[in-house]
């Protein structure tokens, strides 16, 4: 069988301990590879190696580590349909979706950091008048920890891997056990781009024993984090006393405010994608629908017709739209939550069920699952399900949408669809959310800052923001003489 190994110094190896866990395929819930249950002992070698690799990595040009870079992202673009297989059989998602979007945005996280790094400034301020002037340095932090989720494998791993890198630090990565093929197979990419040994280590593993290890690292300066938010917390607690630099990107609840002037077919249209995209398993669907109350019957309707043609299936079957849930334990707990629904008085308008597929019965699939719900403050509707679950409610006017959308603990993403401009943007301006779109939904520009506010995280990411996150600003003043 498989055996999934870490990458340390540019090379494969095995866990320290020699133990392995297992790797299922959530298509057929059949276990297809063993990975590498690494330990302390491996996080520590990891980290040996990158500290070797920093101070020439560090001094590496700008024009040499962005040509490494680039070279990463050719490489992954020319096996876009391995990788794209890797992550659809790791994850359970439709291949058209690995095909379209994980991988070629894993590819895009390379390139840009790759040139973002060579436009990359800093500041300098002359204080006139008394002969000093300041300049800032941005350098590298040293070692960091990234540690990547299972919803967005390798798309959100490089995410954090790449500025990281651009920005001259060495890294200490650490994929989701659920889902780690991909970041297994980037190891090699690497190598083959020229990577020096050292400068990316990949150390595979259970969160509470090698992320912790990384957390926990008394070299490791910098941890760049995305999950869950209890996973978020945990972390914060341990890595506050140590004086680390955390980047927190975490869950979301997030809102979809429609208002009766809508361009309706777009947004319908949308809405279907931006709650089930992914099998609702992506931390910017939304999966709170409110809809203005003139509006509300039409939509109800509208809706519901379109998410109950929307094709369950084999992740590898070109009509399929929603593959498998991530997990066994993910699928009972997307359950729980729609049997709670209809405890708390929601009732279920669509789907709620398992689908079984031909050849794949003992795979983890849920029909797509749209919930009416009268209190907004209902679990349902205030705790985040990650899986194809939405709530709908009506609103009256903008006020009350308003104060439904901002009264959840999650502040990550909001939509918003109106054609009237002074209404999108007051609606923008109030909304307690690190993202807001108007009119669309997950169209991303790699400049913009990511990221959320409230119990969704703390710092950004994207763009110079994340390379000002992996750099430590030093301020230089220097006074000179009078002539
Ligand atoms: P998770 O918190 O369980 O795990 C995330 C990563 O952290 C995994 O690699 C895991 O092994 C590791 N981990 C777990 N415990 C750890 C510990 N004690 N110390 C260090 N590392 C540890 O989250 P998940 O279930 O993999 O991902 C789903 C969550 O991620 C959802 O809440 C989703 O909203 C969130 N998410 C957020 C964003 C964002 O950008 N805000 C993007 C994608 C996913």
């Amino acid at each position: 069988m498989l055996q999934l190994q870490n990458y340390i110094n540019g090379s494969y190896t095995d866990p320290e301990n020699g133990t392995w866990i297992d790797v299922f395929n959530p298509a057929t819930g059949k276990v297809y590879a063993k990975l590498a249950r690494s330990g302390e002992e491996d996080v520590a070698k990891a980290y040996a190696a990158a500290a070797k690799a920093f101070p020439t990595w560090s001094e590496t040009t700008l024009q040499e580590r962005s040509r490494i870079l680039s070279k990463i992202a050719d490489l992954i673009e020319e096996q876009l349909i391995p990788l794209a297989e890797a992550e659809s059989q790791d994850n359970g998602k439709p291949l058209s979706l690995a095909l379209s979007v994980d991988i070629p945005r894993a590819s895009s996280n390379f390139r840009f950091f790759a040139h973002a790094i060579t436009q990359f400034a800093s500041e300098a301020h002359e204080s006139i008048g008394t002969q000093t002037m300041n300049f800032t340095l941005r350098q590298p932090i040293g070692v960091v920890g990234c540690i990547a989720p299972w919803n967005l494998p390798l798309y959100l791993f490089t995410w954090k891997v790449a500025p990281a890198l651009a920005a001259g630090n060495t890294v200490v990565a650490k994929p989701s056990e659920i889902t780690p093929l991909t970041a297994y197979m980037l190891g090699k990419i690497c190598t083959e781009a020229g990577l020096p040994e050292g400068v990316l280590n990949i150390v595979q593993g259970l969160g509470n024993e090698v992320g912790e290890a990384i957390v926990t690292h008394a070299h490791i300066k910098a941890i760049s984090f995305t999950g869950g938010t209890k996973t978020g917390a945990h972390i914060a607690r341990s890595a506050a006393p140590m004086f680390k630099k955390l980047s927190l990107e975490l869950g979301g609840k997030n809102p979809n405010l429609i208002f009766a002037d809508c361009d309706y077919e777009k947004m319908l249209a949308t809405t279907v994608r931006s709650s089930f995209a992914n099998q609702g398993q992506i931390c910017l669907c939304s999966s709170r629908i409110y809809v203005q109350e003139t509006l509300y019957e039409q939509f109800k309707k509208d809706f519901v017709h379109r998410v109950q043609q929307l094709v369950v299936g084999p992740p590898k079957a070109s009509e399929t739209q929603l593959g498998a849930v991530v997990s066994e334990a993910h699928r009972d707990k997307i359950e729980a939550y729609i049997k709670l629904a209809t405890e708390e008085g929601g009732t279920i308008l669509c789907g709620g069920e398992r689908v079984t597929v031909d050849d794949h019965e003992e795979g983890y699939y849920l029909q797509p699952t749209v919930i009416e719900v009268t209190d907004n403050q209902c679990r349902v509707n205030q705790e985040e399900i990650f899986g194809p679950v939405v709530t709908l409610m009506p609103f009256t006017d903008e006020a009350d949408a308003l104060q439904k959308a901002n009264n959840v603990p999650y502040g990550l993403s909001a939509t918003v669809w109106t054609q009237h401009v002074d209404t999108m943007m007051r609606v923008s301006h109030q909304l307690e959310a690190g993202i807001v779109w108007v009119n669309t939904w997950l169209n991303r520009d790699l400049r913009t800052p990511f990221g959320g506010t409230k119990d969704s995280g703390v710092g950004r990411e994207g763009g110079f923001e994340a390379l000002r996150f992996f750099t430590e600003p030093k301020n230089v003043c220097i006074q000179y003489g009078k002539s």
